[in-house]
């Protein structure tokens, strides 16, 4: 068993797809281009956004959206500690302060409670706060509107990071359309995955479009004609024409997560008590990047075990809370500080999650978390 299988996903779209690969081949256009232009528009209108710009990376778009917002050295930007190391180190990477935000103990996204304390904090020592990055942990968005709404009381830009969460839906808008800039991944593990690094920038603002295109290939405006300082950050055509083979299918895939992440709550509610599935708010829809369950103290090592045992494959996400990463040990945070954000580090587990898991692989998974209880 795949904890992802992107080889069902390669046979089951094969023809659409090498016809794809070999038409970039055949055109010899590698960089940016035609599928890359017609990638943006697919997807600009798949979540309702009027602009889309194909980046490199989910962390080249963090990077430059945090760039075309003008962040400056010694200013600060909010964000979760309870999420991938990209969403921090974009900014970090800018020369600001990555500021952490405990989370929500049901959904795990950014807590609006712990933002509007940490910004009156913040503001109150006279810091330079410049904006948001909430992110859509495991494929559901946090709570955009409310922290839409302090963002604009305090004057502060929200930035989505949707890189988990592209294709879910919140109250009735799409991720990535639900603030002044939302940016995505398309790294092969995410819910829509190219076949090597890409990411992609949305917004409405048609300036910021405009600059963002730019930065993307060293701040030009024309050839050769630089108005500012900028990065080598392009979405390649290849990785846009697999995008645009496999975009197809992409809601019956989504259809697929959801079924799955039912199949996983009824046998959860049937044979595992003390395991909690995940939290999803009525007003919004969950694409399940992640599947991730919470257990009770101290049993993860042995679910884990009996996994290994097993052989059902697992992944940890995450094992440890970025505030008490090594790398950002200068922003001396200490262990306690983000005590949500600390506990679920300690209780999450993901299982093994894509459009094409069967019900007899998920029975599996769920025996062998079952084992690993009954042996505590
Ligand atoms: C994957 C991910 C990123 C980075 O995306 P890459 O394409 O791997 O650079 C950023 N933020 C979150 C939340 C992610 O899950």
């Amino acid at each position: 068993m795949n904890f992802i299988d992107l080889k069902r996903q390669y046979d089951a779209y094969r023809a659409e797809i090498d016809q794809a690969m070999s038409q970039v081949l055949e055109s010899c256009q590698f960089v940016l281009g035609e599928p890359v232009q017609r990638l943006e528009e697919t997807l600009a209108d798949f979540v309702g956004a009027k602009h889309a710009i194909g980046v490199g990376s989910g962390t080249d778009a963090l990077i430059l959206a945090l760039m075309a917002q003008d962040i400056r050295p010694g200013e600060e930007v909010i964000t979760t500690p309870f999420t991938f190391i990209a969403t921090a180190e974009a900014i970090a990477l800018l020369g600001a302060r990555p500021v952490f935000v405990d989370i929500d103990q049901a959904t795990l996204n950014m807590d609006v409670d712990a933002l509007k304390d940490v910004i009156a904090e913040r503001e109150g020592a006279g810091a330079k706060v410049r904006g948001i990055i909430p992110v859509g942990l495991y494929g559901q968005c946090a709570d955009m509107d409310e922290i839409n709404q302090v963002a604009d009381e305090h004057n502060l830009f929200v930035l989505e990071d949707a890189c988990q969460s592209f294709g879910a839906s919140y109250r009735d808008k799409m991720s990535c359309a639900l603030s002044k800039i939302g940016v995505t991944s398309f790294f092969p593990a995410k819910p829509l995955g190219a076949y090597g690094d890409g990411g992609m920038i949305f917004t409405d603002d048609d300036s910021l479009a405009k600059r963002l295109k730019g930065l993307r290939v060293h701040g030009e405006r024309a050839r050769y004609d630089h108005v500012e300082i900028g990065l080598n950050a392009r979405l390649d055509a290849l990785q846009a024409a697999i995008l645009l083979a496999k975009f197809p299918h992409f809601q019956d895939e989504i259809k697929a997560r959801q079924r799955a992440a039912k199949i996983y709550w009824q046998l959860i509610e049937q044979r595992l008590p003390g395991v909690s599935p995940p939290v999803v708010r009525d007003d919004r829809t969950h694409v399940y990047a992640q599947y991730t369950i919470r257990l009770k103290d101290g049993i993860r090592d042995a679910v884990i075990q009996s996994m290994q045992d097993n052989g059902v494959p697992y992944a940890i996400h995450y094992p440890v809370p970025l505030h008490l990463q090594p790398a950002f040990a200068y922003l001396g945070y200490k262990a306690g500080s983000m005590p949500v954000s600390e506990q679920a580090a300690q209780e999450v587990l993901s299982l093994p999650m894509h459009p094409f898991i069967t019900e007899p692989e998920q029975a599996e998974v769920i025996q062998a978390i079952e084992h690993g209880i009954k042996k505590i």
